[in-house]
């Protein structure tokens, strides 16, 4: 294989040659000049508009955003190579706002296609092509909508309603401070320094932190309790009686385009493999040598390897896994590479973690990386550029529709991940590194999944909760419940924890948010176990689904490939995968 790439930098160059050039200065102003030539259209947008026109328009939009989100990724990515970096940091702030004040011109065509009617709005779709789900999608709140006056009154109330009480529950909590000892002395925390030590491996810090946590929150927990209740009763007031949702969850699952059917399959399912996760929790406990785990153990570091590959060999293990499973895909991941795309070194100022960056569809994306040469390390490489490979598949869509919807954005990424994780686990003797990489697996697994499901059916079971008139003690009564099923007798839970409800912010600014993490996590599972099991026949259809991006909703996507996201069966086969994966770690020897 290859032996010519380092850790490096990522050039902008394909983007600009500097914020300074006149390459830049001119685009802002081209962009300008575009904006102006599309107001001025504004007035053909009524209902006798010829398909040709409309189409003209919709380029148009395509263009200026292509053209805005050159420029917005310059200014950010440049910003995260270096945030202590001052003109970055002005460049991004005056790009900003540059950029939201000319949105806000372009924003008549949306909303006058949001309104068009039915009629039109059909006749307009027919030939629109590949952009067809994209307008599609714009229009899918219309059934749900009020009266002009009606949605004027619910916004203005909203105000001093459902955004005053979520600012008010912001305001309360965030300006929490933990105190706990640590290494003899005491400290005053914020929650995200205090939970650093939840993978601490003092057992008694771990538990100390998390009865300081529920103490504080605890503390308050009448009033955030009270803030929830009027949150679920506005939300139901808002969306059933006046909007029509079927149930308090269909308003979110149509935000995500996915049917009512598929989510209460994955949660079904989510519920009834709770015991994978318990074997995991219990043989943590023995990896500890303890008899039960806590809740507070649950992320407990096990004893790890020092193995690390340096950058070229986790390149090489990268490819050569995607070259395994299809050389195309191992090509487009070379090509982001290839292209300098990928800034894997550690420098100070640069900005912590991983992602990918798809600017510009005609582009090999920005992947930043900070490469530490650990097996974790490695499989994170693999995760950010199964991000490039799928935007890159799917670049000959619109720049509307070539990014994949929230229920499908983690797909490619995951699944670079686990064949990576193949690949290492098939050439590697050493059971401490094969550990290492299972549990962090598993780990993850853990919290995106089985966490964050029954988080979903906390929430359910709330919202239909509170409609009925129960009290706070109820709702903490029923969270206890809530984590003893989804613990079993694997872990033991303490009283503090029926607080746990109220710490969470997503129940509040966005209820029903937290199922997608489960959905997008485990849909790649149960795609990677068919892979496992059908082999070579089982990849054009996957490469299809990478193919579609955006362009379709995502039960039609994946249907084409076979798939139904409202049958169990499917999703039970992403347990498999876990399962697998926890009784490989449970035939490891103990040490
Ligand atoms: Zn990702």
């Amino acid at each position: 294989m290859t032996s010519k790439y380092k850790q490096q930098r990522w050039s902008l160059d394909a983007l600009f040659p500097g914020h300074e050039t006149p390459e830049f200065k001119n685009a802002m102003k081209e962009l300008e000049g575009e904006i102006a030539e599309f107001e001025k259209r504004r007035d053909e947008l009524d209902v006798e508009i010829d398909e040709s026109d409309f189409r003209e328009i919709v380029a148009e939009l395509e263009d200026i955003t292509t053209q805005s989100n050159r420029l917005y990724g310059y200014a950010g990515l440049w910003f995260t190579e270096d945030t202590q970096n001052q003109d970055a940091q002005a460049l991004q702030a005056r790009i900003e706002q540059f950029l939201v004040e000319l949105q806000n011109k372009t924003l008549f065509f949306s909303i006058w296609w949001k309104k068009l009617d039915q009629h039109t709005a059909e006749r307009l779709m027919a030939g629109a092509g590949d952009l067809k789900y994209w307008l599609e999608e714009m229009r899918h709140f219309t059934p749900h909508t009020l009266s002009e006056p009606e949605e004027k009154v619910i916004n203005i109330k909203n105000v001093t309603g459902f955004s005053a009480l979520i600012t008010l529950y912001d305001s309360i909590t965030n300006r929490y401070t933990f105190k706990v000892e640590v290494d003899g002395k005491e400290q005053d925390l914020t929650r995200g320094e205090l939970m650093v030590y939840a993978r601490h491996h003092d057992p008694k810090l771990r538990a100390a932190i998390y009865q300081e946590l529920y103490r504080v929150y605890g503390d308050d927990g009448p009033i955030l309790g009270q803030i929830y209740q009027t949150i679920v009763r506005d939300w139901s007031n808002e969306n059933i009686d006046l909007r029509n949702y079927q149930s308090p969850i269909s308003v979110r699952n149509l935000g995500n385009d996915v049917p009512d059917q598929a989510v209460d399959a994955l949660l079904a399912v989510c519920e009834k493999n709770a015991p994978v996760f318990q074997r995991f929790f219990e043989l943590k406990a023995r990896w500890l040598k303890i008899d039960q785990l806590r809740r507070y153990d649950i992320y407990a570091p096990v004893a790890q390897s020092d193995k690390t590959y340096d950058f070229q060999a986790a390149v090489d293990m990268v490819l050569d896994a995607f070259q395994n499973f299809d050389p195309r895909v191992a090509e487009l991941a070379e090509g982001i590479i290839a292209d300098g795309h990928v800034d894997s070194e550690i420098r100070k100022g640069k900005r912590g973690g991983a992602f990918c960056w798809s600017v510009d569809k005609d582009l090999s994306p920005w992947v930043l990386l900070n490469y530490q040469g650990t097996a974790d390390s490695v499989a994170t490489m693999a995760h950010e550029l199964g991000h490039g490979i799928h935007a890159l598949l799917a670049q000959d869509h619109s720049v509307f529709t070539y990014h994949s919807s929230l229920p499908l954005a983690e797909n490619a990424s995951t699944f670079g991940e686990m064949l990576l994780i193949d690949r290492l686990l098939s050439q590697e003797s050493d059971p401490a590194v094969r550990r290492d990489i299972l549990f962090k697996q598993v780990d993850d697994a853990y919290a995106t999944i089985m966490r964050q499901s029954f988080f979903a059916l906390f929430e359910r079971e709330a919202h239909k909760m509170v409609d009925e008139g129960a009290i706070i003690n109820d709702l903490s009564e029923m969270y206890l419940k809530n984590i003893s099923r989804q613990f079993g007798d694997a872990v033991s839970i303490s009283d503090e924890f029926r607080w746990e409800w109220v710490s969470i912010p997503h129940f509040y600014h966005t209820p029903f948010y937290v199922y997608a993490y489960a959905f997008g996590q485990l849909l790649v599972l149960s795609l990677y176990k068919r892979y496992k099991q059908e082999g070579d026949s089982f990849r054009p259809g996957y490469i299809k689904i990478l193919e579609a991006g955006g362009s379709k909703a995502p039960a039609a996507i994946l249907s084409e490939a076979g798939i139904d996201i409202s049958s169990q069966v499917f999703w039970q086969g992403g347990f498999d995968v876990i399962d697998g994966m926890v009784k490989e770690l449970e035939d490891l020897p103990i040490e």
